[in-house]
């Protein structure tokens, strides 16, 4: 996943239950890896679909129905978009305007059939679970880690953290939330049984001729997402939703942002804006503070 990662479990059986869930952790990523050529998904993009392992299958099965909740702003079949930028490889590169219109022809992901685990890609198309993976296979480490009777963990993906229960001591868990302006960190966040994940301009990006370039692509114009928001990250019980919502808000931008959390419910985010506003919707009131350097800024609550 491209990404360091740190498990940490608490309690009696702690130690077995953390082992077990790395090895999770690397067979997931075995499978959902879009640059090992030996991935599931890999296999699927240069076969154009096939039958998948039932654990990729049932990942593009929930990003499939994200992707809707979204309408649009993810999509799994970005990848040939993300790939003319250089993102997958490193060699950076802003594609004519010609090429990225004749590539969004492969994107859409509406046209993507999967009937059990048997996927049928359109010719061209090829998928890129990137934006959903981790979180959701945050999701199956939580699961695994119920079933050994582990009660308390916090595991860290990346810039997505998942919860299980609070922490040993019965008090909430504090997740950093990152400053994109390389400052430290902005605020931090208490969480408890659930999941947050960020989503920034930050995290990849590349600069050229005085632009620059961020690894989350707009489907709408195959363009690096320029909405407005520096980073934005989202809190949910269901990692693949956080995950999913991060990317997709990180396009959408702040108002269409806002009107999602409105109209589809079920999360809370924290919206840093390029312009360096710090705005969290209500749920989050309370539970986020600013930190250090970003302490004496305003904290705007963003109202149902
Ligand atoms: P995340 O870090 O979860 O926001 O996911 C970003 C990654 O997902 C990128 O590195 C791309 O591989 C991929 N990606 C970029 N834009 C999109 C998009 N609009 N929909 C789905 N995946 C995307
Ligand atoms: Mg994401």
């Amino acid at each position: 996943m491209d990404t360091a990662m740190r498990l940490t479990v608490y309690g009696q059986g702690a130690g077995e239950a953390a082992g077990l869930a790395r090895e999770r952790v690397l067979e997931l990523e075995a499978l959902l890896s879009v640059t090992d050529e030996s991935s599931d998904v890999c296999a699927a993009n240069r076969n154009g679909g096939g039958v998948l392992h039932a654990d990729t299958a049932a990942l593009l099965e929930r990003a499939l129905a994200l992707c809707g909740e979204t309408g649009g702003a993810l999509d799994v079949s970005i990848y040939p978009v993300v790939r003319a930028w250089g993102f997958t490889t490193g060699a950076y590169r802003v594609p004519e305007e010609a090429e990225l219109a004749a590539l969004l022809e492969r994107v859409d992901y509406t046209r993507i059939s999967l009937e059990g685990t048997v996927l049928t890609l359109p010719e061209g198309m090829e998928l890129d679970l990137g934006a959903v993976a981790k979180g959701w296979t945050g999701d199956r480490l939580m699961e695994l880690l119920r079933r050994e009777g582990i009660t308390s963990a916090i595991v860290e993906l990346g810039g997505n953290v998942q919860a299980l229960g609070s922490k040993p001591d019965g008090s909430p868990w504090r997740v950093a939330v990152q400053a994109p302006d390389g400052s430290g960190y902005a605020g931090a966040l208490e969480i408890t049984d659930c999941a947050a994940v960020t989503s920034g301009g930050y995290q990849r990006y590349f600069e050229q001729d005085g632009e620059t370039y961020c690894h989350i692509i707009d489907p709408a114009d195959g363009r690096p997402a320029r909405s407005g928001l520096a980073s934005v990250t989202v809190v949910a019980e269901e990692g693949a939703a956080a995950d999913a919502l991060s990317t997709a808000l990180f396009v959408l931008g702040r108002e269409r942002g806002e009107a999602l959390w409105r109209e589809r419910g079920g999360f809370e985010c924290v919206f840093i804006g390029e312009d360096g506003s710090v705005a969290v919707t209500q749920g989050l009131e309370g539970r986020f503070s600013l930190y250090g350097a970003w302490e004496g800024r305003t904290l705007e609550i963003v109202r149902k």
